[in-house]
C-alpha cells in the first residue's frame, strides 16, 4: 500500500489533494503518515480521522489542547509547532505533498527529500529560495520531485518523451489577474479585497495576491529556471487571459508543444499522484468549441515590476531568490495588514534586494540550508524596515 502525507493538508492545494485521495480509494487505498495545517484544527482533525493518519501536526503550538481534544479516541497522535511539521517529515512516506504556503515549506519537503520520498511541489517558495539545494538533495538520496505548479506540470508533461537539448523556448502563461489592463494610477489605490479577487481560479489568498501584482509569475518564471535548468532567455511570459494553455515548448525545429485544461488543480495534483502513470482525475473536460476563442497578449513589466525582478533574480541566484521570496512575503503581509499599498510592494522588494546586495554578495554559490535561512531571516528584517519607510511616506 502506497503511504502518503500532505503538508499544508488544510489549505486550497491540501484540500484537493485530499480530494482526489479520497477518490482514488482514501484510507482503504493509501496509508497516510501525516498530515499538517496551520490553525484549521477541525477541518485537520476530520481528515485525519477519515484517512487514519498516524499523526496531525498544527503550527502553531497554542492549539494543540484543541487538535488533542478534537482526536480524542481516533488514534491519530497530535502535535504541534514548526519542529514537529519538520518531524512528520521525517516520517518516510513514498508521496509527500508539499502545500504549506511559503517558505516555511522549504524544511518539510528537504525532509522529505532526505527520505527519498516523491515530493509532490506546489510550494513554489521553496524552489525559488533554495531550488540548487533541492535538486542536489533529491538527487543525492534518490528522490523525486515533481512540480504541482499549472505551468510546470504543463512543461514537465510537454518535455516528456523529448530531447531537452532541443528546446528553444519555454513560455509559461500568466492569466493577468483582475488587474491585467488597470492603468498604474488605479494600481496604486487597489485594495486587499480587489487583489484577492482571481478572475479564473480558486486558490489561497496570498498567492492570489501575489497572481494580482505578477510576483506568482515572477516566482513562477524562478521556479521554471530553477526546477528544469533552462536559461534565462529561454524562459518567456504570456498573458492568456482564459488560463487554458498552461504552458508551450518551443524546438528547434519550429514546432511547439502546448499544454491545456481547465483552471483546476487538481489535473496538476492528480498528475503527480498518479505519475508515471495516468489516473482517472475528475476535473472538467475542455469544450474547445464553446470557449470560441483563446487571446494571447505580451506581459508588461512597467505595472508589473516583479516581472523585471525576477529577471534579475535569474540571472544572480545564488541567495538572491531567497531574498527575493522573503522580501515579498513581508511585502505582502504588509499590504494585506493594510499599511503599504499595492505598488509598495514590488517597490520594498527591490529596495529590499538593493540594500542586501550592497556589501553582501547574494549571487555567490549556496553552500548549505543554514547559509539560506539566515539570508531568509534577514532579508524579512529589512523589508520590514522598507515596508515602515514606505508606510510613513503615504
Ligand atoms: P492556502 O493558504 O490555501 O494553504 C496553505 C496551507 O499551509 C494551509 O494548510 C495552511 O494551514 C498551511 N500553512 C500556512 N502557513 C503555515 C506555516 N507557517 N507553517 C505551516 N503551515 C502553514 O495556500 P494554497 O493556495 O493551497 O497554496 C499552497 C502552496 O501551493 C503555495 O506555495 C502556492 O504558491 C502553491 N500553489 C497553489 C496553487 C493554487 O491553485 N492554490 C497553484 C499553484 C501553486
Ligand atoms: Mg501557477
Amino acid at each position: 500500500m502506497r503511504s502518503i502525507s500532505i503538508f499544508g493538508a488544510t489549505g486550497s492545494i491540501g484540500e484537493s489533494t485530499f480530494d482526489l485521495i479520497r477518490r482514488a480509494g482514501g484510507a482503504e487505498a493509501f496509508r497516510t503518515v501525516a498530515l499538517t495545517g496551520a490553525r484549521n484544527v477541525r477541518r485537520l482533525a476530520e481528515m485525519a480521522r477519515e484517512l487514519r493518519a498516524e499523526v496531525a501536526v498544527v503550527a502553531h503550538e497554542e492549539e494543540l489542547p484543541a487538535l488533542r481534544e478534537a482526536l480524542a479516541g481516533s488514534g491519530v497522535e497530535a502535535a504541534a509547532g514548526a519542529a514537529a511539521i519538520a518531524e512528520a517529515a521525517d516520517r518516510p512516506a513514498d508521496w509527500v505533498m508539499s502545500a504549506i504556503v511559503g517558505a516555511a515549506g522549504l524544511v518539510p519537503g528537504m525532509r522529505a527529500l532526505r527520505h527519498g520520498a516523491t515530493l509532490a511541489l506546489a510550494n513554489k517558495e521553496s524552489l525559488v529560495t533554495a531550488g540548487e539545494l533541492l535538486l542536489t538533495t533529491a538527487r543525492d538520496h534518490g528522490a523525486t520531485i515533481l512540480p504541482v505548479d499549472s505551468e510546470h506540470s504543463a512543461v514537465f508533461q510537454a518535455l516528456t518523451g523529448e530531447d531537452a537539448g532541443a528546446v528553444e523556448r519555454v513560455i509559461i502563461t500568466a492569466s493577468g489577474g483582475p488587474f491585467r489592463d488597470w492603468p498604474l494610477e488605479r494600481l496604486a489605490k487597489a485594495t486587499v479585497a480587489e487583489a484577492k479577487a482571481h478572475p479564473n481560479w480558486s486558490m489561497g489568498s496570498r498567492i492570489s495576491i501575489d497572481s494580482a501584482s505578477m510576483f506568482n509569475k515572477a516566482l513562477e518564471l524562478i521556479e521554471t529556471r530553477e526546477y528544469f535548468g533552462f536559461a534565462p532567455d529561454v524562459i518567456e511570459v504570456l498573458v492568456h487571459p482564459q488560463s487554458i494553455v498552461h504552458a508551450l515548448v518551443g524546438f528547434r525545429d519550429g514546432g511547439i508543444m502546448a499544454h491545456l485544461g481547465p483552471a483546476d488543480m487538481r489535473h496538476a495534483i492528480g498528475f503527480a499522484l498518479h505519475w508515471p502513470e495516468r489516473g482517472h482525475v475528475p476535473v472538467e473536460r475542455l469544450d474547445l468549441a464553446k470557449l470560441g476563442m483563446l487571446q494571447f497578449e505580451a506581459p508588461d513589466d512597467v505595472r508589473f515590476p516583479a516581472l523585471r525582478l525576477a529577471r534579475e533574480v535569474m540571472a544572480q541566484r545564488g541567495l538572491t531568490g531567497a531574498a527575493f521570496n522573503a522580501a515579498k512575503e513581508i511585502a505582502l503581509d504588509h499590504f494585506m495588514e493594510g499599511r503599504i499599498g499595492f505598488l509598495d510592494m514590488a517597490a520594498v522588494v527591490e529596495d529590499t534586494l538593493a540594500v542586501l546586495s550592497s556589501g553582501n554578495s547574494l549571487g555567490k554559490a549556496v553552500s548549505d540550508l543554514e547559509e539560506v535561512l539566515a539570508v531568509d531571516h534577514l532579508a524579512r528584517v529589512r523589508a520590514a524596515e522598507q515596508a515602515v519607510k514606505r508606510a510613513k511616506g503615504r
